[in-house]
């Protein structure tokens, strides 16, 4: 699997592109700058097969509707965020207006808790991990080693849980369930740069607390 970020928008969410030898392509969290998305798109002749949704925040989506009607794939999110993600209280202003929903027909509310999803041959399982927002998950690609944790985990910290639908003690639960998974995986987080979970078990105190009250 290629794995290419884009940091976007002015959050800097980072953009994921994962391609498959047959440059068939899944597309997470597309968060703004839609051009810029497409022009990776474009050089790395990607076949746009689907989009996954860390979680509902405008950040993470608004080059959503731009992108899925130039590709259309279908769109995967948690029901929990679905509700709200395209409601006009998902906004903050000036640098960012509640986000267009992308084409109904490709909105699929299911990016529940499952094991063995695939997509263009990519195998992940979907973990559910509230706390920074109801319907917030994790996307662990076993084959990879890699995990991509949105605003749960992020290098050094966890994500804010004082927006509306956090939840601290539902995020530190969340937290708890990356203890199980191998040291070597890798976590791609929503923001800021990659790292490991050796990496964070070492320095990342909100992981070092989940760990604490086993
Ligand atoms: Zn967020
Ligand atoms: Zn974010």
């Amino acid at each position: 699997m290629k794995i290419q970020s884009i940091p976007v928008g002015a959050f800097e969410v980072n953009c994921w592109l994962l391609a498959n030898q047959d440059q068939e392509a899944i597309i997470i969290d597309p968060g703004a700058d839609a051009p810029l998305i497409e022009n990776c798109i474009q050089k790395m002749r990607l076949d746009i097969k689907g989009y996954l949704i860390t979680h509902g925040h405008m950040d993470h989506i608004s080059a959503l509707a731009a992108l899925s009607t130039k590709y259309p794939a279908p769109i995967r999110i948690h029901p929990s965020d679905a509700i709200w993600a395209f409601s006009p209280s998902n906004q903050m202003p000036p640098y960012y207006a509640p986000p267009q929903p992308p084409p109904d027909e490709l909105l699929k509310a299911d990016l529940t808790e499952s094991r063995d999803n695939e997509i263009a041959r990519l195998r992940f399982d979907v973990l559910e991990t509230p706390g920074h927002s109801p319907g917030s998950v994790c996307l662990y690609f076993p084959e990879e080693n890699t995990i991509f944790t949105g605003d749960t985990i992020l290098a050094g910290s966890a994500g804010r849980t004082d927006f509306p639908g956090g939840n601290p003690a539902d995020m530190h639960n969340s937290l708890k369930r990356f203890l199980s998974l191998p040291p070597k995986t890798v976590i791609c987080s929503g923001h800021g740069p990659t790292s490991t979970l050796e990496e964070e078990m070492h320095t990342n105190p909100f992981l070092q607390n989940a760990q604490q009250s086993e």
